[in-house]
């Protein structure tokens, strides 16, 4: 059959693909160490389960209106106000079926064929296919290993052309757990003020950062706020990653434009998700703090392990993983990861698709002794 240009330019996502390999290895009883999950390991809390099943008790089954319910919208609107510093009016906000969804209503919605985005290597796998998947072009900018992948704004500057429409930003990061200074936001704010490129932030593990407090780049002026669109959703900080509740806050042409897209491909998101959500940020800070500890306490075993056995990283300040390095084997992270689960049984990322060979990744999701078990094998395979 022939496929569309569109479909064959993209390739299938490695992190949803590997994740389910090793569920699968699992249920058929093999003991695999599970270092590649990009979802908490954590159970959904009770009470939005709760409000969810009431949800649907009540009969909110129907059709909703497409950018969400207001209750859910306001309580965005709330959120962004009191956590981010962030002024958007509730008709500033569409509710999408997950943060991925809702990014890539941007990029359809702002991408013009040969339109270029420029997306920061290492970066989350998804962020160029879903740039060619809107037709555009994904401009990659590889920071230096050397520098722990921080920002160059030198290199970022120089790869800036006429045909710019938007950059990516993500902190705290997938895959390198790096966290973005105010300083670095404010660089990158003005710079893209100056060029006349639509800052995307998205905005998903912000609420898990263990050195420093996050800071949204739209709150840093006016004239920035107005230039970017700030994303995020519940699936990481309240383990709903099957819910699918992500959204967005921008400007209200654009988002009555995505609201409008929306309305011919998949309509609003699921009504009972909707509620679920809306009692996820109505919880208060108690569940917050619980993930993070817990995630930072497996964050510090995972590195003083891999301190031990001699093994370098990327220290991270914030979401869930560790970026390691596998530089002095020769094959590269493929071939690295298919041989770390054949030959000692764990699962991880290669760092290939996330445009960094020389890496892999893994998730410290899992529990605290999985962690010591994990590295064990992976110390006992590094140094073997
Ligand atoms: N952005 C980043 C950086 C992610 O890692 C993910 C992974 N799930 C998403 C967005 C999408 O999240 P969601 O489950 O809400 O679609
Ligand atoms: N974002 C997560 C990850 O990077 C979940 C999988 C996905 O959506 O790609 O592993």
């Amino acid at each position: 059959m022939d496929f569309s240009k569109r479909v064959k330019s993209i390739s299938a996502s490695q992190t949803l693909k590997i994740t389910s390999l090793i569920k699968k290895l699992r249920r058929e009883g093999r003991s695999v160490i599970n270092f590649a999950a990009g979802e908490p390991d954590f159970d959904t809390p009770d009470e939005i389960k709760s409000y969810a099943k009431d949800s649907i008790d009540s009969g909110f089954t129907k059709y909703t209106p497409v950018a969400g319910i207001l209750e859910l919208r306001e309580e965005i609107a709330r959120k962004f106000r009191l956590q981010n510093n962030l002024k958007y009016s509730p008709n500033q906000i569409v509710v999408s079926s997950g943060a991925k969804h809702s990014l890539i209503n941007v990029l359809m919605t702002l991408i013009d064929e040969g339109d270029e985005v420029i997306i920061m290597a290492p970066y989350w796998l998804s962020y160029p296919e879903m740039v060619k998947l809107s037709s555009g072009v994904p401009v990659i900018v590889s920071f230096s290993r050397e520098s722990g992948f921080r920002p160059d704004f030198d290199k970022l500057k120089a790869a800036i052309t006429e045909n710019t429409k938007c950059i990516i930003l993500n902190s705290p990061t997938n895959p390198t757990g790096i966290v973005w200074r105010e300083d670095e936001l404010q660089s990158l704010g003005r710079i893209a003020l100056e060029r006349g490129i639509f800052i995307i932030s998205d905005e998903i593990y912000e609420h898990l950062i263990y050195e420093s407090e996050h800071i949204s780049i739209g709150s840093l002026s006016g004239e920035i706020f107005r230039n970017t669109i700030t994303i995020n959703g519940v699936s990481k900080s309240h383990a709903m990653t099957g819910w699918r509740i992500g959204w967005i806050g921008a400007d209200i042409e654009l988002v009555s434009e995505i609201t409008k897209m929306q309305s011919q491909m998949t309509s609003n998101a699921s009504s009972i998700s909707q509620k679920a959500a809306f009692a996820a940020l109505k919880m208060d800070d108690s569940w917050l703090s619980f993930i993070k500890k817990k995630f930072k306490e497996r964050r510090d075993v995972m590195m003083q392990m891999l301190d031990g056995y001699g093994i370098s990283f990327i220290k991270p300040e914030g979401a869930f993983y560790l970026f390691m390095d596998i530089s002095r084997f020769k094959g590269g992270s493929l071939f690295f990861a298919q041989e770390l689960l054949d030959k000692k049984l764990v699962g991880v990322i290669p760092g290939e698709p996330f445009g960094a060979d020389d890496y892999i990744r893994l998730s410290y999701a899992t529990s605290i002794e999985n962690i010591k078990e994990g590295i064990d094998r992976i110390g006992k395979f590094f140094n073997g």
